[in-house]
């Protein structure tokens, strides 16, 4: 008799635990990706999980400043965006949360996390020049666009674009600040017109021949490869790709990444999602969606694409060395002129 009272209260523990289970069953995600072939990675989290997946998408720095808006009292439990300055910067807010995965720690090579981020996919920065224009044998290494021979022949974005602050952080890191600038000056030098446009405007410049070489994100060379446009075809048939700095340190890379915000209300949803990120299908998804490398090794992506660019080795400067470069890198394209 005296055990129906502590009967009932087990009971009503248990139904107190599944209704805060059923509350885990949903992940706020911020997202500063949006392709649209990310919709299946999302589907298949949910598929496996159980788990809902409300995602807003804007931004990068919409989404930053919404965080900070919203402070301890934001939804969001996942933040997931490009560049490892960004995430560094984000990390620096005091927006992540400490996150302890042997899983994740396992599957991302240790050049490629965080304190408290992970990447999920890396892209190269890769030389792309005009066939008929130049010679590859000319264009093997980032450091070559300095040089003379170039003069008039480089098509560039902006300087304070993540993409040329991260490549410039890596020059930083590997070759000192001065030779950092004199490369700068000397890009600068050679530049047929000034910065303007996307990565993409300028591999469209260089097989125009309006200039006769650029730097671009490997993905964006892919996505081109794989156009079924005509425009798209006779540009990528115009160009002709470099892996830059092979017998160097290797290409520079980037990465896509993320992880748990700190004032995160479904805790276990997020661990669950960024552990699910790292899986063999996932990974796939969350790189050949975007024409990127999975970050596990024994992944293999089958992109007709990245198939055809070939292998390369990668600059393995960990990826927390480009963010603290950042600023810095942003003061040397200033002196150097590289608007
Ligand atoms: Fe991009």
């Amino acid at each position: 008799m005296i055990r129906i009272p502590r009967l009932l209260a087990v009971l009503a523990t248990g139904f107190a635990l599944s209704a805060a289970q059923a509350e885990e069953k949903v992940l706020n995600l911020y997202s500063a990706r949006h392709y649209q072939t990310d919709e299946a990675l999302y589907s298949n989290f949910t598929k496996q999980t159980g788990i809902a997946i409300n995602r807003i998408e804007a931004k990068e720095d919409e989404l930053l400043e919404r965080l900070r808006n919203e402070g301890a009292s934001s939804p969001a439990d996942v933040f997931i965006t490009v560049d490892a300055a960004r995430l560094a910067k984000a990390d620096e807010l005091g927006l992540f949360a400490p996150l302890k995965s042997p899983l994740l720690e396992s599957r991302i090579p240790a050049h490629l996390r965080g304190e408290n981020w992970f990447s999920f996919s890396t892209r190269a920065r890769v030389i792309v020049y005009n066939k008929a224009d130049v010679k590859p044998a000319d264009v093997q290494n980032y450091e070559d666009l300095a040089l003379p021979a170039l003069r008039g022949k480089v098509c560039s974005r902006s300087g304070s674009h993540p993409y040329n602050l991260s490549l410039l952080s890596s020059i930083i890191a590997r070759r000192g600040e001065s030779d950092a600038e004199a490369w700068a000056r000397g890009v600068v030098a050679n530049f047929a017109r000034s910065p303007k446009g996307g990565d993409t405007d300028q591999i469209k410049a260089v097989a125009a021949g309006e200039c006769g070489v650029t730097i671009s994100n490997s993905y964006y060379v892919a996505r081109l490869m794989r156009s079924e446009k005509p425009e798209d075809r006779k540009v990528i048939e115009a160009v002709g790709v470099v892996w830059p700095n092979q017998k160097l340190h290797g290409a520079h890379i980037n990465i896509s990444g993320g992880g748990m915000l700190k004032t995160a209300p479904h805790k276990e949803a997020a661990r669950k999602f960024l552990e699910y990120l790292v899986s063999d299908q996932a990974q796939i998804y969350f790189a050949d969606g975007n024409n990127e490398w999975p970050v596990v090794k024994s992944v293999q992506v089958k992109n007709p694409a990245l198939q055809t660019l070939g292998s390369f080795k990668a600059d393995m400067l960990p990826v927390t060395d480009l963010a603290k470069n950042a600023a810095l890198a942003q003061k040397v394209y200033d002196r150097a002129g590289w608007k």
